[in-house]
């Protein structure tokens, strides 16, 4: 098109002249044309933007999409965990730590919040910062239960172990075989006194038995004393730890030294009467933090439920103390 030759008319000399075109001119010809071509461009270039996406838009919104798809699928998820972690934590604490004896883990330090409150400030300046707030916050919240939880069953096993060792310790059996229970002659409460004929509390359980019948250590422990103590003739003390001792009375035999670890049915002597007693039997106590308790309780390895009631009735009712 600027190739062809451009005339204009000279009214003076009438005639038609051709137009030289400087370089300037061409140069303000090419940018004028450029200019806007570039506009309509950017026109049309905005307009397809503001109806089409372009394949790149497309493919993040629809990743975008699959994204939140998956968000919450993970939040469904995460609420089925927290369900089972739940659990976990009421059995934890109203059974494992009720029976071992350890105080409930308070709610707010198993879902205690996380420290630091920025924790999620930078989720806030994103699309959809509620969703993938709310996401890492549960599963924030989830560690924090289990890493809870864990160290709880750390806790509760090592209280395991120690109640093992505290079970193989504390008194559980009977001093003497007893199997009919017509040994046992006298409980543990109040009585009145076979040799000063007085009412005076009888702090132990007497098992009447034939002189020499075998005197079983009832827990394990540590022998504390072997030897004469007044009024319960040839006696033996066994320290069991816990707060625990366990007294026999009245032995024809001491078959322990003072020291010696025994463990539960070690034989340790053998009934007898000496010290205060009418016949042969064998005088026991449990002491509990130094004071004496009543031994029926504490004959759990030995006797069943019925056992016991049994027991219970022959030494309150019928008994014969022989002290
Ligand atoms: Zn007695």
């Amino acid at each position: 098109m600027g190739k062809r030759p451009k005339y204009h008319f000279n009214s003076e000399l009438l005639r038609f002249e051709r137009i030289q075109r400087t370089t300037l001119d061409w140069l303000k010809s090419f940018l004028f044309h450029a200019f806007t071509g570039l506009s309509m461009g950017l026109v049309f270039f905005f307009i397809y933007l503001t109806f089409f996406d372009t394949p790149l838009t497309k493919r993040l919104r629809e990743e975008n999409e699959e994204l939140k798809v998956q968000y919450r699928l993970l939040q469904k998820q995460s609420d089925r965990v927290k369900e089972v972690l739940v659990d976990l934590q009421q059995r934890d604490n109203n059974l494992y730590r009720a029976i071992l004896e350890a105080e409930p883990i308070p709610a707010n330090v198993r879902e205690g919040e996380f420290a630091g409150t920025n924790r999620y400030a930078s989720f806030a300046k994103m699309n959809n910062s509620e969703l993938l707030k709310s996401t890492t916050q549960q599963i924030d919240g989830l560690s924090k239960m289990a890493y809870v939880q864990s160290k709880s069953y750390d806790e509760l096993l090592k209280l395991v172990k120690n109640k093992e060792v505290r079970l193989l310790c504390l008194p559980a059996i009977q001093p003497v075989l007893n199997r009919d229970l017509t040994r046992t002659a006298s409980g543990y409460g109040p009585r009145f006194d076979p040799i000063y004929h007085v009412p005076t509390f009888h702090y132990g359980m007497d098992f009447t038995s034939p002189t020499g019948t075998h005197v079983y250590a009832t827990g394990e422990g540590t022998v504390i004393l072997a030897g004469w103590k007044r009024g319960f003739g040839n006696a033996i003390i066994i320290n069991h730890g816990y707060n625990y001792q366990t007294l026999y009375g009245h032995l024809s035999s001491i078959k322990v030294r003072v020291g010696q670890r025994v463990r539960r049915g070690d034989i340790i002597g053998g009934v007898g009467s000496t010290g205060k007693s009418t016949g042969p039997h064998l005088h026991y106590e449990v002491h509990y933090q130094g004071k004496p308790v009543n031994p029926t309780n504490y004959y759990y390895l030995d006797l069943s439920p019925e056992e016991y009631d049994k027991m219970i009735q022959i030494s309150s009712n019928f008994g014969q103390t022989m002290d």
